[in-house]
């Protein structure tokens, strides 16, 4: 009898919270009305005056039971909320943020999933060399379990002397090994005409060198295939997201890297901005990968680099591999063989896993 006395008034008290909502949207509503004219008549938002004469107007009706200083409390949060939502509402809310999306984005290419609760390895030499790399790359890849592999077809090099890469040629020679083996398959494009023959290719890269050429972006977002789109190494991570912003017209489907940025520190070739993990998380619903070899430079801390990635919330990380390093047509001294590769996969999945709330 009791119990559905308690469900009888709990319905009241829904009721009563669903009113409640109704009525704080609707004060919300006004609040951003007297923002739009305080912006256009370039007034100060915020009114100490005004909040205090409404507490003094409401306290003396308090019919309780609720005390007064409860009832200020609870004022001053709505009071406060309010001042947020009228310094906020002139901010565009990009697509790529959370506050436009909460929930995170996940999606699968081939049989990796990106932004879900496995850190995804992605891996592969620097250069698309020959049919043969690839191949004994992507075996052991296969074996590893490892179901992404990547591979420079067109290489943006400092020096217009080094090798710029197969080409065309490339694409189809990584696309093929990928194929054979079960993996998917990803490749820097650095030009919009050059999109048609990434065909078979399954993730499109934006390369560092490339994350502010819009018209790429814009390009490479509309091709209709997912986009892992590398940080600037001198790009914030609020220029990495606006980045993304111009590709999310043309696909959900980014990943976003983190691959070091270029600080005064010599024994690295650049420096990987951890913290960028955590912050691109909260900033961004999108996934958030770590490019460990090109943070490091070196391949002797590249483990440690990985695991602080993962701690840190990272959904994958990508590593430079190839069969023989030192014969290596670009990043020689970055890239790992094969075997070290296979500690590296072991050495990422025993990481214990970062929160993902
Ligand atoms: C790459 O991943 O092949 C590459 C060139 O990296 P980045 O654009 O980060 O320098
Ligand atoms: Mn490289």
């Amino acid at each position: 009898m009791g119990f559905e006395e308690i469900l009888e008034i709990r319905k009241r008290i829904d009721e009563i919270n669903s009113r409640m909502l109704g009525l704080l949207s609707e004060r919300g509503a006004l609040v951003r009305r007297i923002g739009e004219i305080k912006s256009r008549e370039g007034l100060e938002k915020f009114d100490p005056l005004r909040e205090s004469e409404e507490l003094e107007a409401l306290l003396p009706r308090n019919p309780g039971p609720f005390s007064d200083a409860t009832i200020r409390y609870l004022f001053t949060e709505i009071f406060r909320a309010s001042l947020d939502l009228m310094e906020h509402q002139e901010e565009e809310i990009l697509r790529v943020s959370r506050r436009h999306k909460s929930a995170d984005t996940v999606f699968s290419v081939g049989g990796a999933v990106f932004g879900g609760q496995e850190p995804v390895i992605i891996a592969g030499p620097c250069s698309v060399e020959s049919e043969d790399q690839m191949r004994r790359v992507a075996s052991a890849l296969a074996e590893a379990g490892v179901k992404v592999i990547r591979g420079g077809a067109f290489k943006p090099r400092t020096s217009p002397y080094s090798f710029q890469g197969l080409g065309a040629r490339g694409y189809e020679i990584l696309s093929r090994a990928a194929r054979e083996f079960g993996l998917a398959s990803v490749s820097e494009v650095m030009e919009p005409a050059a999109i048609p023959m990434a065909e078979s290719v399954d993730i499109l890269q934006v390369g560092a060198r490339n994350m502010s050429n819009y018209k790429l972006l814009e390009a490479v977002g509309g091709a209709g295939k997912p986009v892992l789109l590398k940080r600037g190494f001198a790009a914030t991570c609020e220029e990495l997201l606006l980045a993304a912003e111009y590709m999310i017209a043309g696909t959900q489907r980014i990943i976003l890297c983190e691959r070091g940025i270029r600080t005064f520190e010599r024994w690295t070739r650049n420096t990987l901005d951890i913290s960028a993990v955590p912050l691109l998380r909260a900033y961004s619903h999108l996934p958030v990968v770590v490019d460990v070899s090109h943070a490091a430079g070196r391949t002797d801390i590249l483990v440690p680099l990985a695991r602080a990635a993962v701690a840190a919330g990272a959904h994958g990380v990508m590593v430079e591999v190839h069969p023989a390093p030192a014969f290596a047509l670009s990043d020689q001294n970055q890239q790992i063989d094969l075997a070290a590769f296979a500690g590296f996969a072991r050495a990422v999945r025993g990481s214990v896993a970062g929160p993902r709330e």
